[in-house]
């Protein structure tokens, strides 16, 4: 094999490239330990990382959130977790945009009924009122305390049981979809709410 100009043959430095560390460099005759060290060095200056725990679902991985100046910088994977041993999923791994993402909305956004254009002049409290009013208004409508067997497509207990009914108490006409930063905790408020309601369709988008 004719070596490179370098000194590293073509094998060689697949061979490093394949199980680029720092032990196959040093392989080679290239020390980088200084500069990995300036590398630490510079990430961390100045910064104080908070460990903490994923909001997102009951996983619980662990994360270390690097705040300086009293702002989150940055957001990764504690290596000393137990439970995710430095590991995110992906939605874990976003954490840091529900914290700094300067694309979040922050006003209400309501189109009308039949409405074209989105109004953005409704105050937050207003669109809290509606939402709760509507769902009263559509639970009050549709909450059913029972149905028969024939209604859920079960059979029936036994022949005798021609009239019974099953005590469901729910409503059909309300669902609950939970958006990609809703946390754990909210999802479980939110949850328990809901099931007070009646509601059967409740999906909260937990985890990727
Ligand atoms: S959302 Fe992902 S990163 Fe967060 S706790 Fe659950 S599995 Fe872990």
């Amino acid at each position: 094999m004719i070596p490179s100009p370098s000194g590293l043959s073509r094998r060689d430095f697949l061979r490093t490239s394949a199980g680029f560390s720092l032990g196959g460099l040093l392989g080679l005759g290239l020390d980088l330990r200084a500069a990995q060290e300036e590398t630490r060095r510079f990430r961390i200056a100045g910064v104080k990382e908070v460990p903490s725990v994923c909001p997102y679902c009951a996983v619980g991985c662990g994360q270390l959130v690097a705040v300086r100046d009293g702002r989150i910088i940055n957001i990764e994977g504690n290596p000393e977790s137990p439970i995710s041993q430095g590991t995110l999923c992906p939605k874990g791994a976003a954490t840091y945009q529900l914290a700094v993402n300067p694309l979040r909305l922050t006003k209400v956004w309501y189109r009308a009924p039949g409405a074209t254009e989105w109004d953005k002049t409704k105050t937050l409290d207003w669109a809290m009122d509606r939402i709760a009013r509507l769902v009263k208004e559509t639970r009050d409508e549709s909450f059913v305390e029972t149905r028969s067997y024939e209604e859920l497509g079960l059979p029936l207990p036994s022949v005798s049981a021609q009239q019974a009914r099953k005590r469901v108490n729910h409503t059909l006409r309300i669902g609950s979809l939970g958006g990609a930063t809703m946390d754990n905790e909210w999802n479980y408020v939110q949850c328990k709410l809901m099931r007070a309601l009646g509601v059967v369709f409740i999906e909260n988008q937990a985890r990727i």
